[in-house]
């Protein structure tokens, strides 16, 4: 079998304190990888990422020997001051922002470029060092962008791919990044780009013609395509009947009698429209008193990145809106909205997905969105739910007897 090298920003098991050694991190990637049939797809997968150079190197090279499933980890060790520049800075205040059209919160800095390209480097010459000559390279997402010119340069013989799992935005959008032709240009260079929908392929072209005009002769229309990614439908299924899940299905059936549930499980991050989503909601208690102590709204924030003053501030809002509609609406029988801010395990989130009438996807802006698919496939066929899925998701095309709404709506 030949052997396919994936690239991405985090290995798939990091180091816990707690735990004394590499735990798996979560994540879409990695539940789909794990989700792939290395036989089926004819590929013998090993994975590179990077670790910072402040973690013990005994501890690297115990990650070099051990194994995530089959899979063989390969750490890219990144100076620890770099990578955070490279990280807070390029990737999430101008990449994240810009891509998922929210440029108000768009923070140039020139530091941060030049980290990015450093990184990137390294990324690069790490790949380079461990490729042989007829592995092919699949390098992902926003955080690696300049790596196929960096390896293409060296080493032009080699098979790489990438693929985005973040909307590529419109070219009015994308045009006014500074570094839009040097990305532009590595993409180029790439045997293959795949992105999660249409919608971004389209706009990923025609960003090609308006940034780089005259030298379109340079890419050919096979080179990129839509495939989007999936979850692991046969473990989601399973799930819904594991004893654990049962258990936490009999001990919340007991509190919610039968009123009806509308879900939300959002990571905390403004691209989720959690505000919008906690209107809609008051904007429904309002306007329909009598569904007061009918319907709740069950909503699970995932915490994430609460270091950075924009991540706080959104907690912050989410909270002073979620006590403002159950104190303006609540009565000692009935909280309209169940707020959680930790992370639940697998077995609560299927008890919670069959549990639910109603699941809420309000996102502004979303590359894909797992959890509308997570939810579909735990419904029971005989009484499912319903979903209600923004538009601006990419998984919006592929359910299309989704309820498709516009999160911008609440209160029309
Ligand atoms: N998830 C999780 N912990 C939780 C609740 C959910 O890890 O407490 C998972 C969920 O099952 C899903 C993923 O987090 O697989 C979220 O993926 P999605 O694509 O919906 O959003 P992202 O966070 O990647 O933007």
């Amino acid at each position: 079998m030949s052997r396919c090298l994936l690239v991405s920003n985090r290995l798939p098991l990091a180091y816990s304190d707690k735990a004394q050694g590499f735990t798996p991190s979560s994540g879409g990637l990695v539940s789909a990888i794990k989700g792939l049939d290395a036989k089926k797809v004819g590929y013998d997968f090993e994975w590179m990422g990077i670790i910072t150079d402040d973690v013990d190197p005994e501890k690297i090279t115990e990650l070099k020997n051990i194994s995530f499933g089959d899979l063989r980890c390969h750490p890219i060790v990144v100076p620890k001051n770099t990578y955070e520049l490279y990280y807070n800075s390029f990737c999430n205040n101008v990449i994240w922002p810009l891509f998922h059209y929210e440029r108000s919160l768009v923070q140039h800095s020139e530091q941060g470029w030049q980290a990015y390209q450093e990184v990137n480097e390294l990324v690069a010459d790490a790949i380079i060092r461990e490729a042989k000559d007829d592995d092919t390279i699949w390098i992902h997402d926003f955080h690696f962008f300049l790596v196929p010119g960096f390896i293409k340069a060296k080493r032009p013989d080699l098979k790489v791919g990438f693929f985005l799992h973040i909307p590529f935005p419109s070219s009015e959008i994308f045009r006014e990044l500074p570094q839009r032709k040097e990305i532009l240009l590595s993409l180029i260079m790439c045997d293959l780009v795949g992105f999660h929908d249409l919608s971004y392929l389209t706009h990923f072209k025609s960003s090609l013609s308006r940034v780089l005009g005259e030298r379109t002769n340079l890419f050919n229309e096979r080179k990129w395509g839509v495939y989007p990614i999936s979850i692991d439908t046969q473990h989601f299924v399973d799930l819904t009947n594991a004893p654990e899940t049962n258990e936490f299905i009999q001990r919340y059936a007991e509190q919610k009698k039968d009123k009806k549930w509308i879900l939300g499980v959002d990571r905390l991050d403004y691209i989720k429209g959690l505000i919008l989503k906690l209107k809609s909601f008051e904007e429904f208690l309002k306007r329909h008193p009598e569904q007061k102590e009918k319907v709740q709204m069950v909503q699970i924030v995932i915490p994430s990145r609460t270091d950075v003053p924009e991540y706080l501030d959104l907690k912050q809002k989410v909270e002073q809106l979620v006590s403002s509609i159950n104190g303006e609406y609540g009565t000692p029988t009935y909280m309209p909205v169940h707020y959680i801010f930790h992370s639940v395990s697998e077995f609560e989130l299927s008890a919670l997905y069959q549990l639910s009438e109603v699941m809420h996807i309000g996102s502004r802006r979303d590359g894909m969105n797992l959890v509308c698919l997570e939810y579909v496939v735990s419904q029971n066929e005989k009484h499912p739910g319903t979903l209600l899925l923004s538009e601006f998701t990419g998984a919006h095309s592929t359910l299309s007897y989704a309820v498709s709404i516009n999160p911008w709506s609440a209160g029309r």
